[in-house]
């Protein structure tokens, strides 16, 4: 029903479906948007737009938004029921203010989410600590990318990817383990091949022949879970072979003597049998690895889901310091963010420990620095609280016993779907915002309608650490924008005086603010400088800095701006195959859906695409069980089972299964994954568990 003339305007923004944020225009016509377009000159994506682009502006008059708050007025067994939003907002504070009253501050959480503006991330981090004054407030990036955050902290001293993306163009070799390119940020696919056309030579580590993995120059299927000993076998190679830069490690890093002995107990035929691969193909990837003049390392969430999944992003790290690849084009370690404003919203302060701009919230500079941008006193400010994998546990025990959540649907998302279920079905009260009412949502005492990214102005900072600004194009069904519906509830709270901003931008002003001289400095960009430049990258400390594309060219992120060497052992998964449990369970994403698929599985043609999930196993495995293509099938581990229809391929291997995990419910593979957590980040095990299958007679 779109023509041409019916358009009025194009709205510039971009799309909210990965964190490569790629550049749109949303058309509107008659107040609606009525279709999008791609951003040629928005320097990432160049006219493209994948699937999930091209798709996402049939959300925005969707039928299914939610227009009204809805509430349960008759107690936990009502039904939620459209109220006004004075009686909702009323309801909130005074069902927040008696948990509080009752079991004290902290007995009221804030789970937030990283697909929203960093203005609104910001927001929920101050409004948590400053108008809630609990310390628990977290954000389901815990879920996602927390490995790669500990590993670039402990290693490198910033958390951001070191290099652009288009830096492809002059490696002369890219690695990418753990990342499903072409499904996950297919438009990234593009540069790979254009590397590739140019000479550079691309590596796959993966446990499923994925579709970049298909046109790779090397296929490495490792067995999941053992991604630290096939780095550490390359770097023992590389050792041998004479290939370390010497130089780079004795001017620029610590740590190489520790690291160098741990790599000569990892011999390619040692570290061949752990991974299932062949020794000779472990050399061979180092060579070219190693013998690179520029080199980059990408890894994603098939590495970092993993109870080791900090250690394995420091064995990468390894990998790329002793050869000096830092600091030049075509030269680093880039972990690729998942969600739309994965980067952004993991620095701007809804972290457990952190406050914007990653300040520390227990360094005592910090918290006083941040104190008197918010004009409140240092022991007014909380402490440290639960990361939101803990909050689960918290909630069982009756710790937590009130919790507001925003953009985020954690009934999909976490492990161990049952008990993560008992956990919020055990809050006394329980609040979610979202455009949409997601399995989570229907959990909820009182739902209020979000916004879509459509619906709003406000800045997000893609995986390179680009930070960009999105327009509104159309107002919100519900009336209320998110930032607007924070700030009222802090009113009513009595913490006005705190949240007195009349739009985005002056939020985006005080978030400049209190990132002044951190590491991710935003201090010099404004949102006139995105728009004249396309995106300005960070650290950019003053209105004349142009901004940071490549990081570490001079220094790491450390005082003595030295990079730092660790030396990882490989421990194995928490869960590995036995006699009742013989296979090895895996998960990850398909190309249509994004995330938990509250919003993707809404769209038509995305829907269609991929209606349901499936278990993906090996010709062999299938003739072995009598399975053959479409068949159902039963998924069992130690936390419960799913049933859904076989997909028999040659390109996963055999001991292993996979499923995709957008879907909710009975479909929702997240029944059976490991809650198991990673030490230091507290991020699940989703990429590896023990299981059994067998052939079923249907659903
Ligand atoms: Fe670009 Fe990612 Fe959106 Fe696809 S989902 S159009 S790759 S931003």
């Amino acid at each position: 029903w779109e023509t041409s003339l019916d358009v009025e305007r194009y709205v510039p923004t971009h799309c909210c479906f990965c964190g490569v944020q790629c550049g749109m225009y949303l058309k509107v016509a008659n107040g609606k948007v009525v279709g999008v377009e791609p951003r040629e000159d928005f320097p990432l994506n160049h006219g493209m737009l994948c699937p999930k682009g091209t798709n996402a502006y049939q959300l925005v008059h969707h039928p299914d938004r939610l227009r009204q708050p809805l509430m349960r007025k008759g107690g936990k067994k009502s039904s939620l029921e459209p109220v006004s939003w004075e009686e909702a907002l009323d309801t909130i504070v005074q069902r927040f203010q008696e948990v509080q009253r009752a079991y004290g501050r902290d007995a009221v959480a804030v789970f937030s989410g990283s697909t929203m503006t960093n203005e609104k991330c910001y927001l929920m981090g101050k409004f948590a600590r400053v108008a809630l004054g609990t310390r628990h407030i977290d954000y389901n990036g815990r879920l996602c990318m927390s490995s790669a955050t500990g590993a670039n902290e402990r290693a490198l001293g910033i958390d951001r990817a070191a290099n652009p993306i288009s830096d492809m163009l002059h490696a002369d070799c890219i690695f990418v383990i753990g990342a499903n390119v072409g499904e996950c940020f297919p438009i990234i696919t593009s540069y790979l091949w254009q590397a590739r056309d140019r000479g550079c030579k691309l590596i796959v580590a993966d446990p499923r022949q994925t579709p970049i993995a298909r046109t790779a120059d090397m296929f490495l299927p490792l067995r999941p879970g053992t991604d630290l000993a096939l780095l550490t076998g390359m770097l023992h190679v590389l050792i041998k072979e004479g290939l370390s830069n010497e130089a780079f490690i004795r001017e620029r890093t610590v740590g190489w003597e520790e690291t160098r002995a741990l790599a000569e107990l990892y011999p390619p035929e040692r570290v061949a049998r752990v991974c299932g691969l062949r020794a000779d193909a472990i050399v061979e990837a180092a060579r070219l690895y190693g013998r690179a003049r520029a080199a980059l390392i990408y890894t994603a969430r098939g590495l970092e889901h993993q109870s080791k999944g900090v250690d394995n992003g420091l064995a990468a790290i390894n990998l790329a310091l002793a050869t000096g690849n830092f600091g030049r084009p075509g030269a680093g370690y880039c972990t690729l963010t998942g969600q739309g404003n994965g980067q952004g919203g993991r620095e701007v302060g809804q972290k457990a420990t952190q406050l914007p701009g990653c300040r520390e919230i227990e360094d005592p500079e910090d918290r006083a620095y941040i104190c008197s941008v918010w004009g409140i006193r240092e022991d007014e400010l909380p402490h440290a609280g639960y990361p939101a994998t803990l909050m689960i546990p918290a909630m069982l025990r009756g710790e937590i016993r009130a919790c507001l959540l925003i953009c985020s649907n954690p009934l999909v998302s976490l492990p161990d779907l049952h008990t993560a279920e008992r956990a919020f079905r055990s809050l006394d009260f329980f609040v979610v915002i979202d455009p949409f009412l997601s399995e989570t949502a229907e959990l909820a005492d009182v739902v209020l309608p979000g916004n879509l990214w459509a619906e709003e102005e406000g800045t997000t900072t893609s995986l390179e650490g680009r930070v960009i600004k999105y327009n509104q194009a159309v107002d919100p069904p519900g009336g209320w924008q998110d930032w607007q519906t924070i700030c009222e509830l802090a009113r009513r709270l009595g913490k006005g005086q705190y949240f007195a901003y009349r739009s985005p931008r002056d939020i985006f002003d005080e978030l400049r603010l209190c990132t002044r001289g951190a590491k991710s400095d935003y201090w010099g960009i404004s949102y006139e400088k995105i728009e004249e430049q396309g995106g300005v990258f960070w650290p950019c400390p003053d209105e004349e800095h142009p901004g940071t594309p490549r990081l570490y060219e001079e220094r790491f992120g450390f005082p003595d701006g030295r990079a730092r060497f660790h030396a990882v052992p490989y421990i194995p998964p928490a869960e590995e195959p036995d006699e009742t449990y013989p296979f090895v369970l895996t998960t990850g994403r398909v190309i249509y859906h994004y995330l938990s698929g509250n919003q993707t599985r809404r769209i038509p043609f995305l829907r269609e695409m991929a209606p349901y999930p499936w278990v993906e196993l090996h010709e062999q495995t299938a003739q072995r069980l009598g399975v053959a293509d479409g068949d159902w099938v039963t998924v069992r581990t130690r936390r419960g089972e799913m049933t859904a229809p076989a997909l028999v391929v040659r390109t996963i291997r055999p001991d292993t299964l996979f499923i995709p995990y957008h879907y909710g419910q009975s479909q929702a593979v997240n029944q059976l994954t490991n809650p198991v957590l990673e030490p230091m980040m507290k991020i699940p095990e989703f990429k590896v568990c023990a299981a059994a299958i067998e052939k079923a007679p249907g659903p």
